[in-house]
């Protein structure tokens, strides 16, 4: 990217009649722009010399306030010239001004993944997705090749905000992926925790994205619960109730071995929603992973006398739902 002077001067268009005020890194989320002066204090730290035809054509947010309806609009009428002050990121303000005046030898085609949800939060402020559309593949295909060689999965942040770029860039396969991922590792503990309150209110994500993951992430754990603790409750009966030999001891086997395990998971004794830390993919792979041995001889239910094909039934109807959402199912209307 262009350095910018020790002034802090832009010259998208040095012969431009708009100056874009940049006056701090951008608190998520602000009003598109402050219309009143640098009276906040607030230091400058880039201005950029633009075009309003350019900036018009690209953004219609931009374009309503450089209209006659805003003090800015009037200014530039009566004056030729505007100024529009604005709390955005500024490096990434600048790439996109130079996309929206055709600079393209000073637009970057490697951007990291800070930078590109910054680009994202502008371009869904400004909803200026045509202007940006060409640029935002390169990007996000660069990126995918890099991040793909590194484990994102422990990373809620990292998963949040590709859906959030996904989301504004309209990237269906990159959607998918990371709602996926972020499905797998939900956790009570971790949907209801302030920081996902915090990146919820910051980044641009569809509005029921999270509230269909809490509901998702509910009911799936509700229904690996409910199967791992009726299985318990009912050998935990007195009698034989599995063993088809009425081996008291093959029944009390399994059951041992469940409650061990499932002390081990955190199944046992059986958790309240909202189910605390315990995460969605694991809980999946642990209860596959649960095999208790019967003891009697008998060849009815395979290895535990059915118990692990009705646990393979409850992972298996959550399972076919773990993929990723799709997009369209959240574009805007
Ligand atoms: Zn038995």
């Amino acid at each position: 990217m262009e350095a910018i002077g020790a002034t802090g001067w832009k010259l998208c268009d040095p012969k431009g009649d708009l100056v874009f005020v940049i006056t701090q890194s951008s608190a998520i989320n602000n009003p598109p722009c402050g219309s009143n002066d640098s009276t906040s204090g607030a230091n400058p730290v880039m201005r950029i010399a633009a075009s309003s035809k350019h900036v018009t054509l690209a953004s219609p947010v931009l374009a309503a306030i450089l209209s006659t309806n805003f003090a800015e609009g009037i200014s530039l009428k009566a004056n030729g010239f505007a100024r529009i002050f604005l709390q955005d990121n500024p490096s990434a303000f600048a790439i996109i001004m130079d996309i929206v005046h055709a600079r393209n030898n000073w637009v970057p085609l490697e951007v990291d993944l800070a930078t590109l949800t910054n680009l994202a939060l502008i371009v869904d402020k400004y909803q200026m997705h045509n202007a940006i559309s060409y640029f935002a593949n390169i990007w996000i295909d660069n990126l995918k090749v890099k991040n793909d060689d590194k484990s994102v999965f422990g990373d809620m942040e990292v998963t949040l905000r590709w859906i959030a770029i996904a989301w504004v860039f309209q990237n269906k396969e990159q959607f998918k992926k990371h709602t996926g991922i972020a499905k797998n590792m939900a956790s009570g503990a971790l949907l209801r925790a302030e920081k996902m309150n915090q990146l919820i209110y910051e980044l641009p994500l569809p509005d029921n994205l999270i509230e269909d993951m809490c509901t998702f992430y509910q009911n799936s754990m509700a229904h690996l619960v409910d199967t791992y603790s009726y299985m318990i409750s009912r050998l935990g009966h007195d009698g034989v109730i599995i063993c088809p030999n009425s081996r008291e001891d093959c029944d009390s086997m399994i059951l041992g071995y469940l409650i061990r395990k499932g002390q081990a998971f955190g199944l046992f004794p059986e958790p309240a929603p909202p189910f605390g830390e315990l995460r969605l993919g694991e809980i999946l792979r642990k209860m596959k992973a649960v095999k208790p041995k019967k003891t009697c001889k008998s060849s009815h239910g395979g290895m535990n006398h059915g118990v692990s094909e009705m646990f393979e039934a409850a992972v298996g109807r959550v399972e076919k739902d773990m993929e990723g959402w799709e997009l369209r199912h959240y574009l805007r209307a």
